[in-house]
């Protein structure tokens, strides 16, 4: 059975483990290219599904999930807050989060997990940039923004600096959090801050492939010094992320994000431990190849 141009199932039996992916739409996640080549590298017995399901299909995806002894599941958008719902045992993190990527599966009861802000603080951590003290810019209030602005505190941030186009959502996201403000989306804020911070991570969709908006001015990056971090891997290298490499700033894209969620789902899956840097480093070239992608890129 071919699942993708990398990986051929040989062996299929009834010791099998399943996984999946589940989104809406789901035909372009890169999960399984990445699953079944750690699967296949590592001679392991289990084959990893894209499966589409509909917002109304998701129960009766995680029932037959169930059912059929999968052993778990990652979810991409809009199941991600929905399966708060859904399943039995909510991590800590994930619950803190409002937000689910992971369903681990075991007699029958599902766990839920989030892996995609330790996925980042862990490809920083193997990039060799210590988050501890730092003073952190983040782009966007959204979905992932939030989950990285929570889960900062736990890596010991010296601050978090959130802008976004409406403020009131940076606002409320900040709410409490003693580490982190809102600012308003200015160039004049924006330079300030900037030039004030070691790390800047894009989190909102500016730039990403098939949405016509990108920034409008990128000058605000003129005067920092900053490592920066965009979550979008497609494309490969976005206009904030050139911006930047070509005033000589180091950049990382957000594949190693999407990479090493993926990496500690699958150790909670099949409860094993993975050499995560080396399977990392594999599927970084296997995930560029796939998105045929041949610019220059700085991790
Ligand atoms: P989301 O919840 O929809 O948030 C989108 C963010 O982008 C919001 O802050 C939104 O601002 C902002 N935005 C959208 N259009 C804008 C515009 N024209 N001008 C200024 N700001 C704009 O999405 P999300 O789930 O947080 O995802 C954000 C990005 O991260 C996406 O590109 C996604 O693909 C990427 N991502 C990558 C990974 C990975 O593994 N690498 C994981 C998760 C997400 P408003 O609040 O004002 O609307």
């Amino acid at each position: 059975m071919n699942l993708n141009k990398n990986t051929e199932i040989k062996n299929v039996d009834v010791n099998t483990k399943i996984m999946a992916v589940i989104g809406d739409p789901i035909a372009h996640s890169l999960s399984p290219l990445m699953h079944n080549d750690i699967i296949a590298t590592n001679g392991l017995n289990a084959v990893y599904f894209p499966f589409h399901v509909k917002p109304e299909g998701l129960a009766k995806f995680v029932e037959s999930a169930k059912n059929l002894g999968f052993a778990g599941f990652n979810a991409t958008m809009p199941h991600k807050t929905p399966l708060l719902d859904i399943v039995d045992i909510i991590d800590e993190e994930a619950a803190s989060y409002h937000s689910i990527n992971t369903v681990k599966i075991r007699d029958g009861v599902t766990y839920g997990y989030n892996t995609d802000v330790h996925g980042l603080f862990t490809a920083f951590e193997d990039a060799g940039i210590g988050l501890e003290g730092s003073r952190i810019m983040i782009l966007g209030a959204g979905g992932a923004a939030g989950s990285i602005v929570i889960g900062a505190e736990s890596q010991k941030v010296g601050s978090v600096t959130v802008f976004n186009r409406t403020l009131d959502k940076s606002e409320s996201l900040c709410g409490n959090l003693e580490y982190a403000s809102a600012k308003e989306w200015t160039a004049e804020e924006m330079r300030r801050a900037a030039s004030e911070s070691d790390i800047i991570i894009n989190c909102t969709s500016l730039g990403m492939s098939g949405m016509e908006s990108d920034f409008e001015d990128l000058s605000f990056l003129d005067e920092t010094s900053a490592m920066l971090c965009d979550l979008i891997y497609n494309p490969w290298e976005t206009a904030f992320l050139r911006y930047g490499r070509e005033r000589g700033l180091k950049t990382m894209n957000g594949i190693w994000m999407l990479i090493y969620q993926g990496i500690l789902a699958f150790e909670i899956f099949m409860d094993v431990k993975l050499d995560r840097k080396k399977e990392a480093e594999r599927l970084y070239d296997i995930c560029r190849d796939e998105l045929e992608c041949h610019e220059p890129v700085k991790k």
